[in-house]
């Protein structure tokens, strides 16, 4: 498949192609050679790679459902932080409380699959997204990729994921990671 700066765009509006050191740099993030890639969904402020995105079917066959991947080591440690104070069954809580709020997961749970389908339609994969949506919230990192890669607004539990990380776009805290 033939991935154009332009589809990529509509994939992700902050994605940007892979280039340079790119894919050895997401090999030593993740700890494998990364499959499917495709782009880079976005970056920390030093301009290393902090999302993935995947085709949803790999090369070998294998369907894919996680669009997009956080990978930026210092980000993926902030964001399991944020997880391990267990605010996603608050969360989760909170969808089931607050219509508006489980519409809007519902909503970001939408676009996702509208966005990966861009990149083909994989039938054992159909409806299935990431990070819990649509009901729940699981995986405050798929959410936070999410978010990364396509700005805020979008999924209000990736942005607050995000937030509650110190995510910003002047922040690397890459060289900490590498004592
Ligand atoms: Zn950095």
């Amino acid at each position: 498949m033939d991935i154009t700066p332009e589809l990529l765009t509509r994939i992700a509006p902050n994605a940007t192609p892979v280039a340079g050191d790119d894919e050895q740099i997401i090999a030593a993030q993740i700890g494998r050679t990364p499959r499917g890639l495709v782009g880079v969904g976005a970056r920390c402020a030093c301009g290393r790679p902090a999302v993935t995105v995947s085709l949803p079917r790999l090369p070998d066959g294998s369907p894919f459902p996680t669009l997009f991947y956080l990978s930026l080591p210092w980000l993926v440690k902030a964001v399991s932080r944020v997880e391990a104070t267990g605010i996603m069954a608050e969360m989760t809580a909170q969808i089931a409380e607050d219509e508006a709020l489980h519409a809007g997961h519902r909503r970001a749970h939408k676009d996702y699959l509208a966005r990966r389908a861009l990149l083909g339609e994989v039938p054992e994969i159909a409806g299935v997204s990431a990070g819990g949506m649509p009901d729940r919230v699981k995986c405050l990192h798929a959410l936070a990729a999410f978010a990364l890669s396509v700005g805020p607004g979008v999924t209000e539990f990736g942005d607050r994921a995000l937030q509650l990380a110190g995510w910003g776009p002047d922040v690397c805290h890459c060289e900490d990671d590498e004592r």
